[in-house]
């Protein structure tokens, strides 16, 4: 089907609230292999689900772990004192770097019969500095395909421990942590040291490592960062449970949403500042930027301090990742900000010191850049552009530049494909959105309105889901409306429209996703009926009715945007609508959908009396002085009598993307 390639932003005036941050795939991936080595059962709180993981997971099944996964909570019953498999087991490691080097390092110090695999593009990641290290401690490896890369088959060692083993350090410091996870097996009657070799990089994940083994019991002596020993007599063990932290780096966006935005302030839930992730150490570049912050053991709260925010000028080694936010909190800020020491930056997912300043620029921002720093000028009110935002397939880019939808010019910012955010953070938009507000007006609203059975609910329901927008099923109210007032046995005449239209006001009511509720009662299948439908045709003449729900119409227009269906969208509810549709197919045409709906049910109906209703129907909804049935003066029609309904998908999305501001850089 059609897809939008980008997410608009409307102009953001403010945030508050709690969010809960997806849980660290460094973090999760170690403790999945440290619970699989151990003895006994580990719950694990708060897994990341993503790729890796799954690919982790898979293995540890296939290795004889016993997995049991219930939401974000898993528990892995350990292979520590039971029998090691035997049989030969081929494992497919997708792209998981985060799986495929330890759980390589612990097959082959455990030894065995095991096959490793991955996708084509696993095959050229780089694995001979770990290979090396393992053949020299007595592992046996074997390249299947080019030598120093997967795939990989492993046989039984015998193991040289009374010589330190040397590891690269230089190259990725997953093979450090791969050899810290594995050799603790192997370490029951001697101390085993390793040596690293060349300058150590990334120490916080060596952080990370060290700082989880200790918590499954095996504590490691770590002198500098060139020699680690694992005491003799080290053994895995449980910690019974443990709780994967949030993210650090992916929190740095809502500690920014804490700094800029106005309101009372954004509690993160899942990390707090005794985290054991490096770019936890965000929390104090944001402070000093002007963001107050306090925190607990698993949560942080910031509010906005200073503002606007007080220009920085940091060596940002430490927080490679999380400092690509200062780059935009920067443009909130008093004065040129300057990040140094981010070489790293231009070989990561894309160039980022290079895509930092080319999206900046487009906002309006002016923008230095060096071979390794960036400083990011103040963009004033009244400079900011409407701007499209080119993410270059990184996460972290379209992360970024949302927050640049709290400019004081109110200008919109387009982020474009939004989906790249799934590499660590598949819900960042929903989560941005259940914190941050705009005014109303600023927020879109499609209408899709039209007579009975034309398919508008169908067609909105899609095209919301296509946009990631809330979707009103305006006709569901008036049907509640019908239902509500038979219950209080409310005659629906003109003389007890008041009495009705308080009830309305009353109406415990919640959707939720294809589900309506009335109260503690699902009525989603009662209020379809075509009897209920009649009804629902009744109430809908009254002003009273109709001025009743007004407002809880309205109260549908949240962010990221609506699409409404109904049959006075565009004319009354959202006359600022940006986009209006009015959808109709010829009456035979409906009335033959709505028979092919009624039979699907198992509900016997006539043609020719459904043809006859429908055309009853109309004629009320258009002939009634409150707000009749009529398309808006400024809506798009769309007869849909001959179109599938993902060709209408189609061209409503293909209507909005034309709707959409026209100034954008
Ligand atoms: O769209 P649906 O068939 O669920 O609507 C039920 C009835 O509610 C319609 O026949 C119409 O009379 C009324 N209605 C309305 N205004 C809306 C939506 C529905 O009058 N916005």
């Amino acid at each position: 089907m059609y897809d939008i390639p980008f997410l608009d932003l409307p102009a953001l005036d403010g945030a508050q609230g709690e969010v809960t941050l997806p849980g660290s795939k460094s973090i999760s991936n170690r403790v999945l292999l440290l619970s699989a080595l151990c003895e006994g059962t580990t719950v694990i709180h708060d897994l990341l689900d993503s790729d890796d993981t799954r690919v982790m997971l898979q293995a540890l099944r296939q290795l004889g772990c016993e997995v049991q996964a219930l939401g974000a909570t898993v528990s892995v019953t350990g292979l520590g004192g039971r029998a090691w498999p035997t049989q030969a087991i081929e494992f497919f490691m997708g792209n998981a770097g985060t799986a495929m080097r330890p759980l390589t390092a612990a097959l082959a110090v455990q030894g065995g019969d095991f096959t490793l695999k991955g996708v084509p593009r696993m095959h050229e990641r780089p694995i001979g500095d770990l290979v090396d290290a393992l053949r020299e401690l007595g592992c046996h490896i074997d390249y299947l395909g080019n030598p120093g890369y997967p795939p990989l088959r492993v046989g039984q060692p015998q193991l040289k421990l009374e010589q330190a083993i040397p590891v690269r350090g230089d190259v990725s410091s997953q093979f450090l942590t791969a050899l810290l996870m594995a050799l603790p097996l192997a370490a029951a009657q001697r101390p085993i040291t390793i040596e690293v070799v060349g300058e150590l990089i990334s120490k916080p994940y060596i952080e990370i490592t060290l700082n989880l083994l200790s918590r499954f019991g095996i504590v490691v002596e770590r002198q500098g960062w060139q020699r680690f020993v694992i005491p003799a007599g080290s053994r895995y063990q449980s910690p019974g449970s443990i709780h994967v932290e949030a993210d650090a780096s992916s929190a740095s966006y809502f500690i920014a949403l804490g700094a800029i935005a106005q309101g009372k302030g954004i509690r993160i839930h899942g990390v707090g500042a005794d985290s054991i992730q490096g770019d936890i150490r965000f929390v104090q570049a944001a402070e000093r930027m002007g963001a107050q912050i306090t925190s607990g053991p698993n949560w942080l709260d910031i509010r906005r301090g200073a503002w606007p925010l007080k220009a920085l000028d940091l060596d940002c080694n430490h927080i490679p990742d999380a400092a690509m936010t200062l780059a935009v909190m920067a443009l909130y800020a008093d004065g040129p900000t300057t990040l140094r020491n981010i070489a790293s930056w231009r070989v990561k997912e894309t160039d980022r010191i290079a895509a930092m300043a080319t999206e900046a620029r487009k906002l309006g921002a002016q923008v230095e850049e060096g071979s390794d720093w960036l400083r990011v000028h103040p963009l004033p009110a009244g400079q900011w552009r409407a701007a499209r935002i080119h993410t270059y397939d990184d996460h972290r880019v379209a992360m970024c530049f949302s927050l640049a939808a709290f400019n004081p010019d109110q200008v919109p910012v387009r982020i474009e494909d939004p989906k790249c955010v799934a590499k660590t953070f598949p819900n960042y938009f929903e989560t941005l959105w259940s914190t941050a507000h705009a005014r109303a007006s600023a927020i879109p609203v499609l209408c899709i309105d039209g007579p009975t059975a034309s398919g508008k609910g169908t067609l909105a329901s899609l095209v919301a889901q296509h946009l990631g927008y809330h979707y009103l099923d305006s006709g569901a109210l008036y049907r509640l409306t019908g239902l509500v007032a038979r219950r209080a046995q409310l005659p629906l005449e003109p003389g007890h429209a008041q009495a009705i239209a308080s009830l309305v006001a009353q109406m415990p009511l919640r959707f939720d996703g294809q589900q309506i509720w009335l109260g503690d009662e699902e009525v989603s299948a009662i209020i379809r009926s075509e009897s209920a439908g009649m009804d629902a045709s009744q109430v809908s003449a009254f002003p009273e009715v109709r001025a009743a729900l007004l407002d809880v119409q309205q109260r549908f227009r949240r962010l990221p945007g609506l699409v409404a269906d109904g049959r006075d969208m565009g004319t009354v509810i959202f006359p600022d609508a940006p986009l209006k549709v009015y959808l109709t197919a010829d009456a035979l045409e409906r009335a033959k959908r709505r028979h092919r709906q009624l039979m699907e049910r198992g509900i016997d109906a006539k043609i020719n009396v459904l043809h006859a209703d429908l055309q009853a129907r109309d004629a009320r909804d258009s002939q009634r002085s409150a707000a009749p049935l009529k398309p808006a003066e400024d809506a798009l029609l769309l007869d849909n009598s001959h179109l599938g309904i993902p060709e209408s998908v189609e061209w409503v999305l293909k209507a909005w993307q034309g709707k959409r501001p026209p100034t954008l850089v």
